[in-house]
């Protein structure tokens, strides 16, 4: 069998008269059929036509299915974003009573979504630290709970949860594994070969790579999988099939992409780590990083994200982030350009402050987003930086 990057390259949609090379793109909302009984089966699932751009286009199905050869998934679905992958795929498989248990150290969206509007719909929760035990995972579980939710890496703490623990604690209890692998990216880390049902990915970040669309993908077994393309088909958050083709061309170069964000990244951790104004440096390949044998054993490399911790807390991260010359202040992540941001004052700003201590937020918790520009050029910007804060 040929490799998998091979295959992700060579997966496309099927091509036309025109004998063109690169994908073309299916700027269209619908598609038509050649007599009333082609459309009939169409409409009656007895063929596999595309009908309508909310079902599915072709350059939707060229991304999706590189994302389930990248994972090793069955069955994906796309959509607009990130948000509406995990939303999407919370909607489709829980109902009314029944429980999501899920790491308190969550992106700060998907926080919202659990806290506030799944008890909209009768569906309750409860979070459990990304350090629990095995014994701790199953004492959380109740008779109720469907679901188990994580990230791993979490952001912005960067700790990392054991997939094969959590995997066996899903199987013995019968619950669906929802693993939100938008940090490590399928380069890195395939959760599925650790236990889980389903993945998630904001498509916005690693795997675009370039800051330029929204998307989202969600890939796992294949029941499940036809559970949310029906909820997504009937309530529209599909994905653009101008993202799509854009997104499917960066799925190309994503492992080359990816092991340069990771040696950048490493590099950059590296050389941080006892800087005189810094508490602690955190990059999951850091023989200090708490978790670090478990990051050795699921991942491939250790990502794009470095965090740090200014000894001097809220107004140091300030000053740090007002004397940077060449990284950019944005709130993306994932991008060819370095980025540096202050979760305690922006993405996670809605938490409180005993919520952000609980996820190892402090005040003057720095991540940066590495980009691909000369690994040396970033240290210089950042050590700059840190002289005046
Ligand atoms: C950005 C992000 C999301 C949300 O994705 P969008 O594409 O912005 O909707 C979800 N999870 C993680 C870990 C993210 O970084």
């Amino acid at each position: 069998m040929q490799h998998r990057q091979t295959q992700v390259i060579r997966t496309r949609i099927e091509q036309t008269p025109e004998m063109e090379h690169a994908a073309p793109m299916f700027l269209t909302s619908s598609f038509c059929f050649n007599d009333a009984e082609e459309m009939r089966a169409a409409f009656a699932d007895e063929n596999d036509n595309n009908i309508y751009s909310r079902f599915s286009n072709p350059n939707v199905q060229e991304f999706t299915d590189r994302m389930c050869t990248l994972e090793g998934a069955e069955a994906g679905f796309a959509t607009a974003s990130g948000m509406s992958a995990i939303f999407g795929s919370f909607m489709a498989l829980m109902k009314q009573g029944d429980h999501l248990l899920s790491c308190n150290a969550i992106f700060g969206s998907t926080h919202t979504v659990i806290a506030k509007y799944l008890p909209k719909y009768g569906i309750s929760h409860s979070y459990i630290p990304a350090t629990a035990t095995e014994a701790e995972w199953e004492a959380a579980i109740t008779p109720q709970t469907r679901m188990i939710y994580l990230e791993t890496p979490t952001n912005p703490g960067l700790e990392i949860l054991d997939l094969e623990m959590i995997g066996r604690v899903a199987k013995k209890h019968n619950v669906i594994l929802n693993v939100d692998n938008c940090f490590a990216t399928p380069v890195a880390q395939q959760p599925i070969r650790f236990g889980a049902d389903l993945v998630v990915h904001s498509a916005t970040k690693w795997l675009d790579g370039q800051g330029r669309v929204l998307g989202g993908v969600i890939v796992g077994k294949k029941e499940l999988i036809k559970e949310i393309y029906l909820f997504c088909r009937s309530t529209g958050p599909s994905l653009s099939p101008f993202n799509a083709w854009l997104l499917s061309r960066s799925l190309e170069t994503l492992e080359v992409r990816m092991e340069r964000h990771a040696s950048n990244a490493l590099y950059l951790a590296q050389s941080l780590e006892g800087h005189a104004k810094l508490a602690g440096v955190r990059y999951p390949l850091l023989p200090t990083h708490p978790q670090h044998a478990i990051a050795v054993r699921q991942m491939q490399n250790g990502g794009g994200i470095v965090c740090f911790e200014l000894k001097d807390g809220l107004e140091a991260g300030r000053t740090f982030l007002n004397s940077l010359k060449m990284l950019s202040l944005t709130a993306n992540l994932g991008d060819t350009r370095s980025i540096a941001s202050h979760p305690a004052s922006t993405t996670h700003a809605k938490l409180t402050e005993a919520e952000r201590q609980a996820v190892n937020i402090t005040p003057g918790l720095i991540r940066i987003s590495v980009g691909l520009e000369h690994k040396e050029d970033i240290l210089a910007d950042i050590l700059q930086a840190l002289d005046q804060a």
